[in-house]
């Protein structure tokens, strides 16, 4: 009996755990057969757009670099990618990467028409042989980029060209030998094509094109390897043995590569269902903050991996590509620490490395930094130049790729869950409009001064009630949250995502409040960061702006937009907090944000005192009032502050009182502090007494 039946049962178990398995989202396209199933499906560009200072944060980024660079700066205005004689390799693309969802996400005119008049000659490029670009360009690494700037102005134009180059361009990598060599940008990043791969294959389910990404993984860099061995450890970085070349080696330690590289592993779990590529992932991302981790979710590399001293830059570049990875990721895998993590690099190292205005921007950021200048430094491969603000400082990567890090992040904010319903990724203020239920239009909109505070106000518009699941992610640093619905109220716990499945009605509303407790984190030689929600707190210092003058290959911008800062008052402060009751003592002020409107945009160069910012330090949207006491031994060394000593910390001064600031609005900042040692202190050593 058992024979003939079997079968039949085995087909049955097959078809039946197929459906039960695999739910679908029937709006929007996951990943079909035989891909692995997605834990969310991200939104086409344009269905979340920002509201709140997050719209003012992206006009700012409209008038500042981004909206303008191209006008003038040589690289890109005489661009072969838009039809000129000049650079024909990645900053073109990088550019547009960032430009057109900033374009689509404001519906700002002037920059759609600039993206336009940059994408008809790349569309036109298109070659029988698949090829596409500037004909001088014989390099797939470029490409890499321009299949993400094609797939999203698809994604908002709906111009069908798009899809065909794109398509044309993965025949051609079908037809064409492997050339992905571990010693070039285009092999050490080649998976980054497999983000627009799978999206393609999403598109059109033509079956070759899961043979290309299959044959880019098995012929470029091994990352999966690399993170399961993670070769540049501490001991690594201690014994001087991290590769500072631009050879194979050097390039896995390489800080860009490596924010672009965490999300490989991740991307080919998709087509290989395979637990050892999630777990790579996840022991990559502590591995980085186990032997370079800083403050705010980064990792460290000036130019490459550089450990875990508060000392250590940051490259941009390697800031908006490790977001862009964490959103991949949280797409791929659902996990919330990823969106944590997104959160602190969003609201921390991005702003914390720009201007307010974004018309300057850093190359390295240094989590304690003090001395913004040219002075000499022990950057691993960088020059002298890397942290100030400026037009072109170090190098000119980041100039042409920052413009993608707030726009991508608006786009992540919301995605579909595949039980056709929405989850909450990120929090800020905004409004999605998406297909929810059998179909139906929805917005979400989002009010909320987060990361500011917690209160957060969602509200469902629909014309017609329409039943669907919303998810809510709560973040890992927030216990308890009372979630108000339908006159009820329920309690989610901290890292949890909740589920609302319910029949909603226009106008209806989610509130809660996500608690912002101060917290502490130990950091480097026993030092501790303050934060808040997603926010890490900064000391306030005086400082002076110096313009200086640098020369970029003969061009600038209204003479210059380089800044060096000097501090104007003393920066070596421990803090005198008690660590068992670290809110005991500090007080909080919280401006509202409403008072930040980015309104002027005729004042396009930025200054100390002008314009009101979200992240400008003067007027800060968050300000904390605690106690430090000055340490006369902790100094410069080679123009960074020295390591924090060893905490706990003798006193040796009398406590003051001390003002934090959120990191991405301080430009020098102590961000990991020593910690002074509360059983010593005296009462002389008490102001007052
Ligand atoms: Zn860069």
């Amino acid at each position: 009996m058992n024979r003939v039946f079997t079968p039949f049962l085995f087909v049955f178990l097959l078809v039946f755990s197929k459906c039960s398995v695999k739910m679908e989202n029937s709006n929007y396209q996951g990943n079909p057969d035989p891909m692995k199933q997605n834990a969310y499906i991200k939104l086409p560009l344009g269905s979340v757009k920002p509201e709140g200072w997050l719209k003012s944060q992206l006009e700012a980024q409209a008038a500042g670099l981004t909206g303008n660079i191209d006008d003038f700066w040589p690289d890109l205005v005489n661009s072969s990618w838009r039809g000129g004689d000049g650079e024909a390799w990645e900053r073109g693309p990088y550019f547009l990467d960032g430009l057109v969802p900033l374009a689509y996400l404001l519906d700002d005119e002037n920059l759609i028409k600039k993206v336009k008049d940059w994408i008809e000659p790349i569309l036109a490029s298109t070659s029988d042989t698949g090829w596409y670009g500037p004909s001088k360009n014989k390099d797939r690494w470029p490409l890499a980029v321009a299949n993400k700037v094609l797939m999203q102005y698809y994604e908002a134009s709906g111009d069908n060209r798009a899809l065909d180059v794109l398509t044309k361009y993965f025949r051609y990598l079908h037809s064409t030998p492997p050339d992905w060599p571990d010693k070039d940008w285009r092999g050490v990043r080649a998976m980054e094509n497999a983000v627009t791969g799978y999206w393609l294959f999403r598109q059109t389910r033509e079956p070759w094109m899961l043979e290309v990404i299959e044959s880019i993984r098995n012929n470029s860099s091994d990352w999966t390897s690399y993170y399961e061995k993670f070769p540049w450890d501490s001991a690594a970085s201690a014994d001087k043995r991290i590769p500072l070349n631009w050879g194979p080696d050097g390039l896995t330690a390489h800080v860009v590569n490596n924010a672009m590289a965490i999300k490989y592993p991740g991307l080919w779990y998709q087509q290989s269902g395979d637990e050892r590529y999630k777990n790579a992932v996840f022991a990559g991302i502590s591995k980085y903050d186990l032997n370079h981790g800083q403050v705010g979710g980064r990792f460290s590399g000036d130019e490459h991996l550089s450990g875990k001293s508060p000392d250590r830059g940051t490259e941009l570049c390697a800031v908006v590509e490790y977001m862009y990875s964490l959103e991949n990721l949280y797409e791929i895998f659902g996990d919330n620490a990823l969106a944590d993590r997104l959160e602190l690099l969003t609201f921390n190292a991005l702003p914390g490395t720009t201007t307010p205005d974004m018309w300057a921007h850093q190359y390295d950021q240094q989590s304690n930094q003090v001395l913004v200048t040219g002075d000499k430094r022990e950057w691993s491969t960088n020059g002298n130049y890397s942290n100030i603000y400026g037009l072109m400082p170090n190098f000119a990567c980041c100039l042409a790729n920052m413009h993608q890090g707030w726009p991508k992040f608006v786009q992540s904010l919301w995605m579909a869950t595949n039980d056709n319903g929405l989850v909450a990724v990120a929090y800020s203020p905004s409004i999605v409009k998406a297909k929810v239920g059998k179909g139906t239009e929805v917005t979400i909109t989002e009010k909320t001064g987060y990361p500011f505070n917690g209160d957060i106000i969602l509200t469902v518009n629909s014309k017609e009630s329409v039943r669907f699941p919303l998810y809510l992610r709560i973040p890992g640093w927030a216990d308890s949250v009372s979630i108000n619905y339908k006159g009820r109220t329920i309690t989610a716990e901290a890292g949890s995502t909740i589920k609302l499945n319910e029949k909603w009605s226009d106008g209806e509303q989610v509130i809660f409040e996500l608690p912002m407790k101060i917290r502490i984190e130990k950091r480097f030689n026993n030092s501790l960061s303050v934060l808040r929600g997603p926010l890490c707190f900064s000391l306030r210092m005086e400082k002076e702006y110096r313009s200086v003058k640098i020369n970029y290959d003969n061009f600038s911008y209204k003479g210059s937009v380089d800044w060096e800062i000097y501090p104007k008052s003393a920066w070596n402060y421990g803090l005198v907090i008690n660590e068992n009751n670290p809110e005991r003592g500090i007080d909080i002020i919280e401006n509202p944000v409403s008072r930040y409107p980015f309104a002027d945009k005729g004042d396009m160069i930025w200054s100390a005192d002008s314009g009101k910012y979200i992240f400008w330090e003067q007027d800060a949207a968050v300000v904390i009032t605690t106690r430090g006491m000055k340490i006369p031994g902790w100094i410069l060394k080679n123009n960074s502050a020295d390591f924090p000593p060893v905490s706990p910390v003798k006193p040796e001064g009398t406590t003051e009182v001390i003002q934090l600031v959120p990191y991405g609005s301080a430009k020098l900042r102590i961000t990991e502090f020593p910690v002074i040692d509360i059983t010593q202190i005296t009462d002389v050593m008490r102001p007052g007494k």
